[in-house]
């Protein structure tokens, strides 16, 4: 009598159990559904955020590791699904695709850092070029009807040959990783063109934030000020202190990756805020907001020059602005502050766990 109930409760439980889950793939398959690789990154974590505001079911691709690295989506994990595969690993990413079946890909994932794309140049053509063509792959194997994005750089106009740089002005990469993104620009408007994939490239200049890589200069300069102004460092080492970048704010760049593929037809698209300054600005600017002067702290150091340089990038986003409506909202000076105010919370963060209160 008595095991008998039990079964019974079990029986229901595996019932109420199977319902849910019927309900729950029912919701999921009445959603729209992104599959974000890279979704740990800098962009992936704001891009996944404003999906999810927009009622998307979210799939992040993470790769493989002895330890998490989820520091920039743990706000998000619980909302956000993620999946295990690898660009370096084709049989994944069909596995991926066949399992998720997503209506769009962005395609963030890539070995970012151009001074590791000059120290392991064949790694980052692996992660940062052939990968793409292996997500293309899948997506033509498992369905032709998904709209893919592709995080094209402007570092792919490198040496500049004309300015500001717009969709049609020609290339001139100047690292292992402009000359790997450019080959990812140019197998994506080849898959478009050759299989009829709705494949967007957005050009993107440079943009930035609190989650933005700690080795990149903006990111460096906003912490590095941070960290002297609480005493917990004394100098800033940096390298070429008069290249020109267009910096932008990277949440309002999400924003454009998102727009590009709901329009009627792909395409390419410069994204960036049309004007530029040097990382010698962006010291004036940090350092004076917590109130000192750069030129007592910061050295210049020949070991973090490049082999070669990219001296200017200036964009022309006026494709953009026409067809999808995308305009940059956030000045350099609002750019350069929030990212130091970041820090400065940061630090303080860090002396509080150093005196142990
Ligand atoms: P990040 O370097 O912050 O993030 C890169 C992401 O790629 C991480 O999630 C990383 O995962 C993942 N990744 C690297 N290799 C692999 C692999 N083999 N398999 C799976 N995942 C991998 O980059 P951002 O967010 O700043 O940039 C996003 C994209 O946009 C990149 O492709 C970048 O090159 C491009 N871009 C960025 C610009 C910028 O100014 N931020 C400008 C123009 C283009 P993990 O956490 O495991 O390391
Ligand atoms: P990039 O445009 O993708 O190379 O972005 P970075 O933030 O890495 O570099 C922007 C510019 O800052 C480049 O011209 C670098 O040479 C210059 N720069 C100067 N000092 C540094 C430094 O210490 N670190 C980095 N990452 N860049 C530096």
């Amino acid at each position: 009598m008595e095991r008998s109930r039990v079964h019974v409760e079990r029986g229901c439980d595996l019932e109420l159990l199977r319902a849910r889950a019927i309900h729950q793939r029912n919701l999921n398959l009445s959603k729209r559904c992104a599959l974000i690789t890279g979704i740990t990154g800098q962009d992936g974590s704001y891009l996944a955020e404003l999906l999810l505001e927009k009622g998307y079911r979210v799939v992040g691709m993470v790769r493989r590791s002895s330890a998490e690295n989820f520091e920039r989506i743990e706000h998000l994990v619980d909302r956000v699904e993620l999946r295990q595969a690898d660009l370096l690993d084709q049989l994944s990413l069909v596995n991926l695709l066949r399992d998720v079946r997503p209506h769009e890909v962005y395609n963030l994932a890539a070995q970012s850092f151009i001074p590791t794309s000059f120290s392991q140049p064949l790694l980052t053509a692996e992660f940062t070029a052939l990968g793409v063509t292996r997500l293309l792959e899948a997506i033509r194997l498992v369905d032709r009807e998904i709209r893919f994005y592709q995080a094209s750089s402007s570092e792919m106009f490198g040496k500049v040959q004309e300015t500001p740089q717009r969709e049609s002005t020609p290339f001139y990469p100047r690292s292992p990783y402009g000359v790997a993104k450019l080959y990812g620009h140019w197998i994506t408007v080849n898959y478009r063109e050759s299989y009829d994939l709705y494949a967007c490239s957005g050009i993107l200049f440079n943009h930035e934030s609190p989650k933005r890589g700690r080795e990149f200069v903006t990111r460096k300069i906003a912490e590095g000020a941070a960290r002297i102004a609480a005493g917990l460092a004394s100098e800033l080492r940096l390298g070429n202190l008069e290249a020109k970048r267009d910096w932008g704010y990277a949440p309002e760049y999400v924003e454009a990756m998102w727009r590009m593929l709901q329009q009627d037809a792909p395409e390419d698209y410069v994204i960036g805020t049309g004007r530029h300054h040097t990382p010698r600005e962006f010291c004036e600017i940090a350092f004076a907001r917590v109130g000192l002067d750069y030129r007592d702290h910061v050295k210049v150091d020949a070991a973090l020059l490049r082999p070669a340089e990219v001296e200017t990038l200036l964009a022309d986003a006026s494709k953009a602005k026409s067809t999808l409506g995308w305009e940059p909202q956030t000045s350099f000076r609002e750019l350069v502050e929030l990212m130091v105010d970041a820090e400065i919370e940061r630090a303080q963060r860090a002396k509080a766990r150093a005196s142990g209160s």
